[in-house]
């Protein structure tokens, strides 16, 4: 959450934004409009990659602070792009729209959760794996993770449905499993911005693919591949998740080459500009999936179903196989092949 009093207009934020050219004394500028609730040029070009955070070296958290004010002025192009999308989700958290669906499982294990996802939006065969056997699965926009609503000028949307997701997934009595991090990130950190309390214990999915790798070694075929890795945006805001992707990949036995585009540099899958500015994203997807080919990665792979559909073209096109996290791991355990160029 935006913190005015840990900034001290070092313009470091916007001053490393790669989608934008500015000078420090032009960064200091947009800080202080946005600062004194003014519109700035920052709200139109912000393709809401969250990267800035890490740029500050304070913890203010800038990205915040732009969010809250493309919502506020409610003019940028992804804004007003998402309206659709945002009114369907409105509907959605107020029960107005479609059920949520569940599917029932064993009674001792935990709920996997899809968010607000179509289970059509994972790789086919992801509910008949082992690795989620007996689960109950659950998904509905009365699930949404709300933290992704930073995408498309909704940044309230934390703060207006937070208590009401939280309480919906504890009504369901068992633990729960994030498949997607924004999920995981809205119990984890949002929450307790909020003062919302969580009353279940929660898991993020590379957490549970980890300790159900660890589990399982005895089933596991080491891949021997170097796989290059695209983190979606909410990685920015859990940096631990790297750690237990690093646990993961060795227990595959899959190598992740060094790239440029990595950590800090790592770029947006443009997930939130593909229809308010094709160029661009197409641009940055080509330099995305070009980096990780002169890396010497023989595979992507993807963690959230947005960066996995929004790369789907380009790493196709340039001939690199993309893999979804669960998928990688269903390799491992010789669910399914590794995948023909
Ligand atoms: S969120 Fe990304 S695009 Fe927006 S200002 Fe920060 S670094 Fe730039
Ligand atoms: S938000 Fe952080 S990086 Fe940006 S000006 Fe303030 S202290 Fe510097």
């Amino acid at each position: 959450m935006w913190d005015a009093s840990k900034c001290d207009l070092c313009g470091d934020c916007l001053v490393n934004c790669r989608y934008v050219d500015y000078d420090k004394d032009r960064a200091v500028t947009e800080l202080k409009l946005l600062m004194d609730g003014k519109e700035a040029d920052i709200l139109n070009s912000c393709i809401t990659c969250i990267s800035c955070n890490d740029y500050c070296p304070t913890g203010a958290d800038p990205s915040n602070l732009i969010f809250k004010m493309q919502e506020k002025v409610g003019t940028c192009p992804i804004v007003v792009t998402a309206k659709p999308f945002i009114d369907m989700m409105t509907k959605g958290l107020e029960e107005e729209g479609k059920p949520a669906e569940l599917i029932p499982g064993d009674p001792e294990k935990p709920v996997l959760s899809f968010d607000s996802f179509e289970f059509s939006q994972f790789p086919e065969g992801t509910l008949e794996s082992a690795l989620f056997k007996g689960m109950t699965v659950v998904r509905g926009m009365q699930y949404f993770s709300l933290v992704g609503a930073v995408h498309m000028g909704a940044e309230s949307f934390s703060e207006r449905y937070a208590r009401k997701v939280i309480d919906r997934l504890a009504s369901l009595g068992k633990d729960i499993v994030y498949i997607h991090n924004e999920g995981y990130t809205l119990a984890h950190l949002k929450a307790a911005e909020l003062g919302v309390p969580v009353p279940f214990k929660y898991t993020h999915l590379f957490e549970y693919l980890r300790d159900y790798l660890k589990d399982h070694s005895d089933s596991i075929t080491k891949l021997g591949k170097k796989v290059a890795f695209q983190a979606n945006c909410a990685t920015r805001w859990l940096h631990e998740q790297e750690t237990w992707l690093d646990e993961i990949f060795q227990l595959v036995g899959v190598e992740r080459p060094q790239r440029h585009y990595e950590g800090i540099n790592a770029l947006c899958c443009t997930g939130p500009i593909v229809f308010s500015n094709k160029k661009l994203a197409v641009d940055i997807q080509v330099k995305n999936v070009r980096d990780a080919i002169d890396s010497g990665a023989d595979a992507m792979i993807t963690i959230c179903p947005i960066c996995n559909a929004v790369l789907k073209r380009p790493t196709s096109q340039l001939g690199l196989p993309k893999i979804f996290i669960t998928d990688l791991c269903r390799m491992a355990i010789g669910e399914i092949p590794w995948p023909e160029n």
